[in-house]
């Protein structure tokens, strides 16, 4: 592409953000969170959990709108991710993908995944208004299952999609009710092929692993740190490494009363002092990358006279840098007393995002004139098991005191707009040049 092509292609990007409605983001959002609403309107937060019937009535409401308009087409693959196309120029091309999931926690909050969906499909209304047409085709994605609370683990959707070899062991997953996941996904399959038909959707066929150009999605940060600053978007560089540890410590049980200090074998006083150590690690590292949790804590017998003969506890720790998890596993190791037992739960690499479409989201940002920041994610999301697969980013809006999971969620919605816009522009460039969707019949002679 020579100099003057780039200039065009981002003045027609710039076109296709401020072709982003505030308004009709909000009607999108809010309409989707009244699927699954507790209580009324959107304060009593949103239950709508993996292929539950709020969440596949969510799916149809979403896709609905696009089905049936020229250019558009419709797929669920073998995961039950739901893809909306908008097809390119070029319809061979691979598509540029955006999306999120709009699953949530069993009591959730409106903006959780949900924003990410909406905002590509704001896009892509954006881009009818204009009258545009992108080279490649443009996909928006909704992963299923990406919390993990209905069927564990989470992510489920995106990692089958980039790694189909995972879905099997994915089918036999069963939830509280012991409906295993392949029947929900049939289901939930089922469900949107006959809405497909009734309503005379144009179709596609949307296998697992099939080729991205790019992929870049927008979330809520879920964090503090750009409500803190003032920020409009966040520029996500890389989801930050985490390592679960579960940490047993064995002790032997006596009369709190009878049995003196120097003959006891204490679980308790030998498991605060491993915990202490790595609570004092954290406090004065003076590393504020690094996050440590001892989110449960399991006593037993557990009884207040009682020497404890067992403590069980867990550490969760994250850091971008792999030295700096490899530190605090040292340091449990040195701390662990004689006869404890460390098992490591979860392993899982800070991932990079692709460093050219991190920069597209900074250029995005600079280009519209949104205030904006370098930032990791703390928290995972379908992005993680696509940056594996294809060039991938995130785009982050800022959360209302960092408040997420919870009905409290939420983020005024200049904000969200705001980076909505950034996404428009990345995906105009991603999936671009632009032209103005004459039929290619049409511009021949
Ligand atoms: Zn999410």
């Amino acid at each position: 592409m020579n100099a003057l092509d780039a200039m065009r292609d981002a003045a027609l990007a710039g076109d296709v953000a401020r072709a982003v409605g505030t308004a009709s983001l909000e009607a999108r959002l809010r309409g989707l969170a009244a699927h699954g609403a507790v209580g009324a309107g959107t304060g009593g937060g949103v239950a709508r959990q993996a292929l539950c019937a709020h969440e596949l009535a969510a799916r149809r409401w979403l896709v609905q709108p696009f089905a049936r308009r020229p250019g558009y087409r419709v797929g669920i693959d073998a995961a039950a991710n739901v893809f909306v196309r908008r097809d390119g120029q070029e319809s061979m091309l691979s598509p540029a993908m955006t999306g999120s999931h709009i699953d949530t926690q069993p009591l959730g909050g409106w903006l959780d995944g949900a924003f990410g969906v909406a905002a590509g499909l704001e896009v892509f209304d954006a881009l009818d208004r204009l009258g545009l047409r992108t080279r490649r085709p443009i996909d928006v994605a909704m992963w299923t299952n990406e919390e993990g609370s209905r069927f564990a683990p989470g992510l489920m959707g995106s990692v089958a999609f980039t790694a189909p070899q995972r879905l099997e062991a994915f089918l036999g997953v069963r939830d509280g009710d012991g409906l295993r996941f392949e029947a929900a996904r049939d289901a939930a399959v089922d469900d949107l092929r006959a809405e497909a038909l009734r309503e005379g959707w144009r179709w596609m066929d949307t296998p697992l692993a099939r080729p991205v150009h790019g992929y870049i999605e927008a979330h809520i940060e879920q964090g503090p740190v750009l409500e803190a600053e003032g920020l409009q978007v966040g520029c996500v560089s890389a989801i930050q490494g985490v390592r679960w540890f579960r940490i047993t410590v064995p002790g032997r049980s006596a009369h709190a009363g009878t049995t003196p200090l120097a003959a006891r074998d204490d679980a308790q006083a030998k498991a605060v002092r491993t915990a202490h150590a790595l609570l004092e690690h954290a406090a004065r590292c003076g590393d504020d990358r690094l996050r440590l949790t001892i989110g449960r804590w399991e006593c037993s017998p557990g009884s207040i006279n009682t020497i404890a003969e067992r403590v069980v506890f867990t550490v969760d720790v994250r850091h971008p840098e792999a030295a700096a998890l490899d530190a605090v596993r040292a340091l449990i190791d040195a701390a662990l007393p004689a006869g404890g037992q460390l098992e490591v739960l979860q392993d899982k690499p800070t991932v990079r995002f692709d460093a050219a479409l991190a920069g597209l989201a900074r250029e995005a940002c600079a280009a519209l004139q949104l205030s904006h920041r370098e930032m990791l994610s703390g928290a995972f999301h379908d992005a993680m098991p696509l940056a594996g697969f294809c060039p991938s980013a995130m785009l982050f809006a800022p959360s209302r005191g960092g408040v997420s999971h919870h009905p409290d969620e939420d983020t005024p919605i200049d904000d969200l707009a705001a980076c909505t816009r950034a996404l428009a522009w990345c995906l105009a460039r991603l999936a671009g040049p632009l032209v103005s969707s004459t039929p290619p019949e049409a511009s021949k002679d």
